[in-house]
């Protein structure tokens, strides 16, 4: 007998978040990824629009040196190895990209994972026990918070980005008798872009004697001199112990997660991190296509993209704030556009696709209730004309929708 209660609680559950006007449509791209993408509306028509939210900040997904680097990996090693690494499944591409990952970032060692979701899941649990603590920035990444939740360390954390709150946490870890306390952050909050302090961090882990980790998801190949995240930019790279990242936004836009670290925490995550024991090895198109693009982030070309990403950052929020929207102040390509009301930040979305600007509405619970937004995300591939295009098409949409937006 099926168990009608249950299909009907999921139905009561989907349509409680259509009332609150907090159904996530999915928009079906026709194209590769680009500044410039093809996609159908809702109403299933075929619409060409400025994208302005992908993660894409080089401009490298589409392009066509990483596509030709990923077919030939494919050539060289199939579509992929029907086994986890420690079987049959580790190939001279995964050493390569581990090699290439790790010297970039300036570690000993990287290991490699489906997804940085799945390197956040996979980074705790085996380096720390009950003695130990983990103190979490309250925005870190959903994936860092399951991460945590999987290991048995005793968990504190501290309000975002506040550096007294963090040593208050230190100091209960300390007086609680913690072993190792390991701090945890974003190096990048994705739905603000505001950027970690991580000078004041790896201080404050020097004076209490802990341990620092950063997801840079949105800092690699972005952020720092020559693209090498947070850490770089603010001075302080070689006092973070444990860099987790993606490969699945600007290197490239494939997927694929990696942790750096020294060679023994790396060697003891091969042994004993779960997503690594217990699920497949890279495709050799990522391991292609990701090696391609960290020899152009690293490079000259890498460091023009990262030059035009802040000029476009730049430009596109002079123009937003001239035109009156309200932005969190910054200047990480990260640019969200703060609405408030959760229909309202769908409806300017739906009526920004019709003005051609591809964008998505951000409500609850990717962010606090009665904070939703359009995040806007400009790359090194938009033009100036690109953003000044998307401004006027804001602030057409701010006007069909009747919004008091700003
Ligand atoms: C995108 C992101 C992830 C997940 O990366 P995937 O490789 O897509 O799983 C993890 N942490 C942060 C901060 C991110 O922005």
């Amino acid at each position: 007998m099926p168990d009608n209660a249950f299909y009907e609680r999921q139905r009561a559950i989907l349509e409680e978040i259509q009332a609150q006007g907090l159904t996530k449509p999915e928009r079906v791209l026709l194209s590769r990824q680009g500044a410039h993408v093809r996609l159908r509306d809702e109403d299933g028509r075929e619409v060409e629009a400025i994208n302005l939210c992908a993660n894409n900040y080089l401009g490298l997904a589409g392009d066509q040196r990483i596509v030709s680097a990923a077919i030939a990996a494919t050539s060289a090693g199939g579509a992929g190895f029907a086994s986890v690494r420690f079987i049959c499944g580790t190939h001279e591409l995964h050493k390569e990209l581990e090699s290439a990952i790790s010297s970039y970032l300036g570690y000993e060692d990287a290991i490699l994972f489906a997804a940085a979701f799945d390197a956040n899941g996979a980074v705790f649990e085996p380096l720390l026990d009950d003695q130990d603590a983990i103190i979490s920035d309250s925005l870190n990444h959903a994936s860092i918070i399951d991460g945590v939740r999987l290991s048995k360390a005793r968990r504190y954390r501290f309000a975002n980005n506040d550096m007294d709150d963090l040593e208050g946490q230190l100091k209960a870890a300390r007086t609680e008798g913690a072993r190792t306390i390991l701090i945890v952050t974003d190096g990048v909050f994705s739905m603000d872009g505001y950027l970690a302090n991580l000078s004041a961090i790896t201080d404050l882990a020097a004076r209490y004697d802990a341990l620092t980790m950063v997801d840079d998801c949105h800092a690699t190949g972005v952020v720092g001199p020559t693209g090498r995240g947070v850490g770089a930019l603010q001075g302080v790279a070689d006092q973070v112990d444990i860099v987790t990242g993606t490969f699945g936004k600007a290197l490239g836009g494939a997927m694929g997660g990696f942790i750096c670290a020294r060679r023994d925490v790396i060697a003891l995550l091969r042994q004993k991190a779960r997503p690594y024991l217990f699920s497949n090895a890279l495709a050799p198109s990522i391991c292609g296509a990701s090696l391609a693009a960290i020899e152009i982030a690293k490079g000259p070309e890498g460091d023009d993209l990262r030059r035009q990403i802040v000029r476009n950052a730049a430009h596109f929020r002079g123009a937003l704030t001239e035109a009156g929207f309200k932005l969190n102040p910054g200047q990480h390509p990260i640019i969200p556009v703060l609405l408030g009301d959760a229909r309202l930040a769908q409806s300017m979305a739906r009526e920004l696709l019709d003005l051609r600007v591809f964008v998505t509405g951000f409500s609850f619970p990717v962010v606090p209730k009665d904070q939703a937004r359009i995040r806007t995300q400009v790359s090194a591939a938009h033009t100036p004309a690109d953003l000044d295009f998307a401004v006027e098409a804001f602030v057409k949409a701010r006007e069909i929708c009747g919004a008091a937006a700003g």
